[in-house]
């Protein structure tokens, strides 16, 4: 049992009930205040607790860390220390920060360069992205999508329950939550035409993904088991893998995804680690055929998180379209891990693996636009009484997730997006 997870411990910082940041949580993000240069910080509950600050005034002087470490524009030095470290960050941060703790609480002096309000911050980008990997882990997305674009009796393709599928994607475009995104244009064939079109996609959708972080590197050649994947994995975030349909459509074939996918990518700005999800852990399903031993694992590998897509048009209430579940992907994050590497497949520090389209198994908890309108030929109502086949220019695409148990939610904020007209 990790201590800094004690479901009985409060903040001397008031936690609303429904805040995703209560002491339990600490995640790890990078902000900026006006023109100061960024640093990295935790939240508890809407406070942002400067690391930086709290590192000049001595708070880790007992812990080994590298002065400076929480002055960059980027977490990939920190999360580098490697889990001993980070880990032993997380549980001071619990000290610092729990009720009868009065080191900081009664310096008023220090208390001010510590902590700021959450809306007086912009938060950024909280790692720097060298590689980006996508999986296609939920067996419902990929049955709806198989139905629709193939064959609906033979809509898993005959790899799919041995392999954890997955492609390369482009880690340049990944984004932070806030930041617009421009509707792409593309090619496209018309379903009656005999000659490709050019211009803005007309089918823009959402992807409802998680993703994790990487934090140690293996060297290439060598591969990292399941049992071995939690020491590489430094967190998780929110993840939208905004995707193009039409483009994707008549480019898929035969490599996969490329434009229709590589125009943004975006992810929520504070990584909850994987020890703060520990107590969420839960059984994944039955894997039936049985799997490749290097894809066999012990223990509940995945984890129990709600997850929820709202949309906003413009001027108008937010709605949710869709409530489902992390704990619906068929292959977990261990194996996806364990799946990348077997090759000798090296990996880095702050690299993302999206889990693919989590759809779960109701049509009221499918995680695309693509699903949840049936490829257009089930329109979402919205708010102001217009209908969505898929998102249009002026919307606001917000993805939310929490884990809760004993009364502790542990969020992880939001991932919001506004579309903006193609240039
Ligand atoms: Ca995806």
């Amino acid at each position: 049992m990790i201590e800094a997870n004690n479901s009985n411990l409060t903040s001397w910082i008031k936690v609303k009930a429904d805040s995703d940041f209560p002491i339990q949580n600490l995640p790890f993000g990078i902000y900026r205040e006006g023109s100061d240069s960024p640093k990295a910080a935790t939240i508890i509950g809407d406070q942002v607790v400067n690391l930086d600050a709290l590192q000049k005034l001595g708070f880790f002087s007992k812990m080994d860390l590298p002065s400076g470490i929480f002055a960059h524009t980027t977490l990939n030095g920190f999360i580098a220390l490697g889990k001993p470290l980070t880990n032993a960050v997380r549980n001071r941060l619990s000290e610092i920060f729990r009720d009868g703790n009065a080191e900081l609480r009664d310096n008023q002096e220090a208390k001010e360069a510590v902590l700021i309000d959450s809306d007086a911050v912009e938060m950024l980008m909280p790692v720097r992205v060298g590689d980006y990997t996508d999986f296609y882990s939920s067996e419902q997305h990929a049955t709806n999508v198989g139905t629709m674009f193939r064959d609906p009796d033979n809509a898993l393709l005959p790899n799919w329950k041995h392999i954890p599928v997955g492609y390369h994607g482009r880690a340049s475009s990944i984004v932070v939550s806030g930041t617009d995104v421009t509707r792409p244009k593309g090619q496209t064939m018309e379903p009656e035409a005999n000659k490709p079109s050019f211009g803005p996609t007309k089918r823009l959708d959402f992807e409802l993904e998680m993703a994790f972080i990487t934090g140690k590197v293996n060297e290439l050649g060598d591969s990292i088991s399941t049992d071995q994947a939690d020491e590489y994995i430094f967190g998780f975030a929110l993840f939208n893998d905004w995707s193009a349909r039409d483009v994707q459509k008549w480019e898929y074939v035969p490599l996969g995804p490329f434009l229709a996918k590589n125009f943004a990518s975006s992810v929520s700005p504070w990584i909850v680690t994987m020890e703060a999800l520990e107590p969420f852990r839960t059984a994944g399903p039955v894997q039936d055929p049985e799997v490749l031993p290097y894809l066999k694992y012990s223990g509940d590998s995945h984890f129990d998180i709600n997850l929820e897509v709202f949309i906003q048009p413009e001027g108008a209430d937010e709605t949710c379209v869709t409530r489902t579940n992390f704990k619906h992907m068929y292959w977990n994050v261990r194996q996806q891990l364990a799946h990348h590497t077997v090759n000798g497949c090296n990996i880095n520090v702050g690299d993302m693996y999206a889990s693919g389209t989590i759809s779960g198994p109701t049509p009221d908890s499918y995680g695309s636009m693509l699903e949840l309108a049936w490829k257009g030929t089930k329109p979402l109502l919205m708010p102001d009484g217009t209908e969505r086949k898929f998102i249009h220019d002026g919307d606001r695409v917000s993805i939310r997730g929490y884990a809760e148990r004993d009364s502790v939610r542990i969020g992880f904020g939001e991932v919001t997006n506004k579309i903006k007209p193609a240039k």
